[in-house]
């Protein structure tokens, strides 16, 4: 399950209205417990890929050690990842899988059509090793107030939807 408050996901959903033609990247801060992966902040990045900036996205490794540094530096761990589809589903292709590596993190597509932001799904990088990786459809559930504990006590209480 993804947990996210409205900020983030709003965030997440408009960085992608932005970038239209091309994707977005970035890169979710939060706190992994048991199958939840509860965000507390969204990083952009740079799409670093220039060759076909429309159907493919690449953080670079140096960008990538630098936010995960800060993540520590606020007791927070990188717990997914996101990137937009303009002008198609929000299902992951062939490459997204190939370049997943970060097993346990979910990876969140958002579809872009006509540059507004539809359709957001997450996906959980699963299984052991590179061998046996598999992503799942996860729940989204978003809450109206991530900092309350009492806001995220009762978003986990209702019916979190797999809509992938
Ligand atoms: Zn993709």
């Amino acid at each position: 399950m993804l947990k996210l408050n409205e900020q983030v996901y709003d965030a997440i959903r408009h960085h992608g209205e932005e970038t239209y033609p091309h994707e977005c990247c970035g890169v979710l801060l939060g706190r992994s417990k048991d199958d939840v992966n509860d965000v507390a902040d969204a990083i952009r990045a740079g799409n670093t890929r220039t060759d076909s900036a429309h159907n493919r996205y690449h953080i670079a490794p140096q960008e990538l050690v630098k936010i995960q540094r800060q993540a520590r530096e606020r007791g927070l761990d990188i717990v997914g990842f996101y990137h937009s589809h303009p002008d198609h589903p929000a299902q992951w292709s062939k490459t997204d899988f190939e370049e997943a590596h970060w097993l346990g993190c979910s990876y969140v597509i958002t579809a872009v059509a006509q540059g507004a932001a539809q359709q957001t799904n997450s996906f959980l990088l699963t299984g052991s090793s590179e061998e046996d990786k598999a992503f799942v459809c996860e729940a989204v559930v978003v809450s109206n107030d991530g900092a309350s504990n009492h806001a995220a006590e009762t978003a986990a209480k209702e019916p979190a939807t797999e809509r992938c």
